[in-house]
């Protein structure tokens, strides 16, 4: 297992530092349609995610909004805010796909230039590939959002 250096910086990158610093969609929403909540009792990592569609009942309804607020290291918060990033303004069937692009990112699969570009910001954090202990740390978010998603289907 590689050694963490002292400055992340250095080591994560841009993208995810500037997430960590000022992580986007923290507010909590008022009347949220689906909400899950996802804890690793091995480092002490909690994600809790909270979903608004713009119309509940139509079934292509859009995220309009999203809350992500994550506690634990760099990665889990920077990952949280990109993911909530990531799927506002998608419809749930969209923001599924995001959620196996992601995986698929993690763990290792090559992708198509195409499918790098729909992860957009995401895919910065495939430098985390190389500190396998952390991997968990960015999948945290993304099981809550699948669970999330369940819960508005
Ligand atoms: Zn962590």
């Amino acid at each position: 297992m590689a050694q963490l250096p002292d400055n992340p910086d250095a080591l994560y990158g841009d993208v995810i530092m500037e997430h960590y610093r000022s992580p986007r969609h923290r507010r909590r929403l008022e009347r949220p349609d689906a909400e899950a909540e996802e804890f690793n009792p091995f480092c002490g990592d909690r994600a809790n995610l909270q979903l608004q569609l713009a119309e509940a009942t139509s079934k292509d309804a859009v995220i309009a909004g999203v809350s992500a607020v994550a506690e634990g290291c760099s990665i889990i918060q920077a990952s949280a805010s990109l993911l909530a990033d990531g799927v506002h303004g998608r419809t749930v069937d969209e923001a599924s796909d995001l959620s196996q692009l992601f995986r698929d990112l993690m763990q290792g699969k090559p992708l198509p230039p195409v499918a790098l570009e729909e992860l957009g910001e995401l895919s910065a954090l495939e430098v985390v590939r190389q500190y396998p202990v952390r991997i968990k740390c960015a999948l945290l978010p993304w099981v809550a959002l699948e669970e999330g998603l369940r819960r508005l289907r």
